[in-house]
């Protein structure tokens, strides 16, 4: 009876943007291009961000959502890590989970063809394994930082230091050279609960049928050959190339009708001019460090767009899930006089801006990002080079593999050592480098190279629409053995 049926997969994906949106775009290419339908399930009790692409206006009959019942962790202590937060609420999911992919199964024309956990998920995995249903992890992040995720157990057991205390760089199979104060932010402190719960997530990743991730083999093409080394041999499960899952930008003028001023600021403003400064759907500084950056901003002499967050001492991701109830529009935390002194060079935006239309601006010529992966994927498109100001997850990874060691379209600020903050100076000197200095040009050349690479990557019948045609060809074929009908 499948057969008749078009396929349908089951999507499971941690909260935040940088999560959620990559997934959209992925179910929208599935029933697009490949005649899948898509039921996208989120989790209640991780509630998510006032700017999360709009799961509301999801095409009808292809795309379907469904959330989760919110779970209690209130017993977590208060200074719980944010991934720790996720990875509880994933555990004590893992019923409802059950319950609903049942459901689904009995009552979805199709069954449940194949289901796929995201980067935080996999211990979801299990239950689909125990339902008979073919799984996936759909990873929005680079293959490397995937790399460096599953070797967290062995890390855990082969080392006993802080991370950045390694003698050496971690060096694995067809991936930059790592300095330990590089991977993953939630395995920098031993002692940390979260440390744990990342070696699980490691060994978690290892049930599951193959990698679905958001990158493209451009991008990242000895990573790939080494994986599929390790792959053939039975070590991992292949992975899949079938990015870079990005929306196309709404036209200009469509975005100013949305009440978005910034797109009228930018039609004024000259040609590749415009200093771009963005932290991600949820990042945050501290005060002293926004006082830093707009000073270190005004002092440049370069025209600035900067999506402000009110300034959070304690935590740089504090807006990740909404943060603060509603912002402060009024900007009364930039430093005195600022706004009225820069009026003539700089806009500042509250909370949230449309990025990937900014970035698309014929105005736009750098981007001082955080370096999340949706955020570097964006900039790849666009053609515009980055300076590299990375806060918490993988982003110190993404920032190497950005800058010179790696792809070269990104430059890097360099933060003090005593307290962590970028001086003014240094924003200042490194905003002129990246916009009008040499390395600036460099970066820019190299940021329009893979802008052309990115664009192959996506054609119709190019390499991403054949890596996802032969991930949906799996799926067929399992749909219709019969260990699955057994299972289903
Ligand atoms: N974004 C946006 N406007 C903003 C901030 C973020 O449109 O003001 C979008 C951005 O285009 C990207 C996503 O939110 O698609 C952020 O994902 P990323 O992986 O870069 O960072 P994260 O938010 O996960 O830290």
């Amino acid at each position: 009876a499948q057969a008749v049926h078009a396929p349908h997969v089951v999507v499971l994906t941690s909260p935040g943007v940088g999560h959620v949106a990559p997934v959209v775009e992925l179910a929208t290419r599935l029933a697009a291009h490949h005649g899948v339908t898509t039921t996208i399930v989120t989790y209640g009790s991780l509630s998510s961000p006032a700017h999360s692409p709009s799961l509301a206006s999801l095409p009808a009959g292809t795309i379907s959502t469904a959330a989760l019942p919110a779970v209690a962790v209130d017993d977590l202590p208060s200074d719980a890590h944010i991934v720790t937060r996720i990875l509880t609420v994933v555990h004590r999911s893992l019923p409802h989970l059950r319950a609903l992919l049942r459901s689904l199964l009995a009552s979805s024309p199709a069954g449940v063809t194949a289901f796929l956990a995201d980067m935080l998920c996999p211990a979801a995995l299990a239950v689909a394994e125990d339902l008979g249903v073919p799984r996936y992890v759909f990873y929005p992040s680079s293959l490397m930082s995937l790399c460096t995720l599953l070797y967290t157990p062995e890390l855990a057991r082969t080392t006993s230091c802080e991370c950045r205390d390694l003698p050496g760089p971690v060096v694995l199979p067809g991936c930059l050279p790592l300095h330990g104060a590089d991977l993953v932010e939630p395995v920098q402190e031993r002692a940390n609960p979260v440390y744990e719960l990342l070696v699980q997530l490691g060994l978690d990743y290892l049930r599951c049928d193959g990698f679905i991730v958001n990158t493209f083999d451009a991008l990242e093409h000895e990573t790939f050959e080494a994986f599929k080394e390790l792959s053939d041999k039975g070590v991992y499960a292949p992975a899949y190339a079938v990015g870079p899952l990005v929306r196309s930008p709404v036209s200009s003028s469509d975005v100013a009708a949305s009440g978005h001023r910034c797109m009228t600021w930018l039609d004024a403003q000259p040609d590749g001019s415009v200093l771009y400064v963005c932290f991600g759907s949820g990042g945050t500084l501290s005060a002293v460090q926004t006082d830093e950056l707009a000073a270190g901003l005004e002092a440049s002499g370069q025209r600035f767009l900067w999506v402000a967050r009110v300034p959070n001492d304690m935590d740089n991701c504090a807006s990740y899930f909404g943060g603060e109830e509603d912002g402060d529009d009024t900007l009364g935390y930039l430093p005195e006089g600022f706004l009225e002194r820069t009026k003539a060079v700089g806009l500042v935006v509250p909370e949230w801006a449309p990025q990937v239309e900014i970035l698309g601006h014929r105005a736009v010529g750098g981007f001082v990002s955080h370096c999340g992966w949706n955020s570097a994927l964006e900039t790849m498109a666009a053609g515009v080079p980055v300076l590299a100001w990375p806060l918490f997850a993988e982003q110190r990874m993404n920032a190497v593999k950005l800058g010179s060691e790696g792809l070269g379209l990104a430059l890097r600020v360099t933060a003090r050592e005593e307290d962590g903050v970028v001086p003014r100076d240094e924003v200042a000197m490194a905003a002129r480098e990246l916009m009008v200095g040499e390395k600036g040009a460099v970066a820019r050349r190299k940021a329009r190279e893979l802008q052309e690479k990115a664009r192959k990557a996506s054609v119709p019948g190019g390499p991403a629409h054949r890596a996802l045609a032969a991930v949906v060809d799996m799926w067929k074929c399992a749909a219709a053995s019969p260990a699955v009908a057994a299972g289903a």
